[in-house]
């Protein structure tokens, strides 16, 4: 029996690159049961994409990166940490962690951020605590690169025998344009093929889609996600996919951190997207069971979006916690059930008030001024929040604004 009260978050000392920045143990749902789930956060020294050009807009790993390369001796003293913590868990749990997650904020497969050596203790680590699935991150430029130099990947999959080897590309979106607006560095046909080949290396292919990214309206956000979900859906032509699908965070240092302070009335004001918008969003999947869920812990866990949406409440605390318990009901046991009967508890009148809101530019408009403002904030040497903090200035919206500063400091 799965309990989320069983959850844990297990921080450590951020600045000692021998010990990870956390490690929490969740639950989670595989071969249609809830099981447990070991999450680790390595202390690491960010994404080579970050480390370049200061990242995607909407992505606060840059703020817990190290500014030094991490050793290798370093990272097996952090694979330590997590060995004794997973055996402590499940010296206390009635059924012992079945999935791992081992994260380190970048490209798994980069020899720059993670060597072959360390990558091989972590399969080592996940055998030896028989774990049914081992989880890592990526993005589809990483794959591309792997497939056509070490072949890391399916050396890995050799590695982990009988232990699953799931890869979560970064995708956030399969619209260039929206790709666009959250600056990521990977080409549509990257994400494409990079899916393909983790399949054909016999690892698990999921992406993570992102909803309601910065400069994005809750409509807007609605429909890439789905549309998003669908195009995977094509793609895959009857293989499996996986989704996990995540409402934006608020993290420092990022361009929706900036867009949350405007003005509320300003159409480019940023906030979380409804949970509704959550279980809409599932709808629309019916028969994906196991392989389509929205990010989420559990209550107790500091870091859960329980906290993000009890911070903002769309509706009123009431309803918003039983909502959030009908997506914890279907984070755990996947039946379609908890999404219907959800729908009974929503505000109409909340989602037709968000679902009315109209940004006045066209997406290529704001994907023009975010291309812009990125160069000049490079110029500078500033992240892009930090630089539209300090230069610019707000005289009617947001995007007329960075329009008129644009013409004013590079009138070209
Ligand atoms: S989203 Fe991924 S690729 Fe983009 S900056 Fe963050 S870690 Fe790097």
């Amino acid at each position: 029996m799965i309990s989320t009260s069983d959850v844990q978050n297990i921080r450590f000392n951020d600045s000692d690159p021998r010990q990870p920045r956390s490690v929490n143990l969740y639950f989670d749902h595989y071969k249609g049961e809830p099981v447990y789930r070991t999450v680790v956060y390595l202390a690491n020294s960010g994404c080579e994409w970050s480390r370049k050009t200061g990242g995607c807009t909407m992505c606060g790993t840059k703020n817990s990166a190290s500014q030094k390369a991490i050793s290798d001796d370093e990272f097996f003293a952090q694979l330590d940490i997590v060995r004794q913590y997973v055996n402590k868990f499940n010296a206390s749990l009635k059924s012992p962690v079945k999935t791992l997650h081992i994260y380190n904020d970048g490209f798994f497969f980069n020899d720059a951020e993670i060597s072959q050596k360390v990558r091989e203790v972590i399969y080592d680590l996940a055998r030896s605590l028989k774990m049914e699935k081992l989880v890592v991150e990526t993005n589809g430029l990483d794959i591309i690169r792997d497939n056509k130099t070490n072949d890391y990947l399916g050396k890995a999959v050799k590695l982990l025998g009988d232990t699953e080897f799931e890869i979560t590309l970064g995708i956030e979106s399969t619209n260039p344009l929206v790709r666009a607006l959250y600056s990521k560095p990977d080409s549509v046909e990257d994400v494409k093929n990079s899916m393909e080949t983790i399949r054909r290396k016999g690892a698990i292919s999921k992406g993570y889609v992102l909803v309601k990214g910065p400069l994005l309206t809750e409509a807007e956000a609605y429909e890439d996600c789905v549309n998003t979900i669908r195009t995977l859906q094509q793609w895959s032509n009857g293989k499996r996919f996986r989704v996990e699908f995540q409402p934006v965070c608020l993290l420092p240092n990022t361009l929706h951190e900036y867009l949350m302070t405007l003005d509320h009335k300003d159409p480019y004001y940023w906030e979380p997207p409804l949970l509704s918008t959550l279980f809409r969003i599932l709808h629309n999947f019916p028969t994906m069971g196991e392989d389509l869920y929205s990010a989420l812990f559990a209550k107790t866990d500091e870091d859960s979006p329980w906290e993000f949406w009890q911070a903002r409440p769309h509706d009123d605390r009431e309803t918003t916690y039983k909502i959030y318990l009908k997506l914890v009901d279907y984070y755990l046991y996947r039946k379609f059930d908890s999404i219907e009967s959800a729908f009974k508890l929503f505000n109409e009148e909340l989602w037709k008030e968000r679902k009315a809101r109209v940004a006045p530019h066209s997406i290529e408009e704001r994907v023009g001024v975010v291309k812009k403002l990125i160069t000049l904030s490079r110029k500078r040497n500033l992240n892009l929040s930090d630089y539209l903090k300090t230069h610019l200035r707000i005289d009617g919206n947001f995007i007329d604004s960075c329009l008129k500063h644009i013409a004013q400091v590079s009138p070209e």
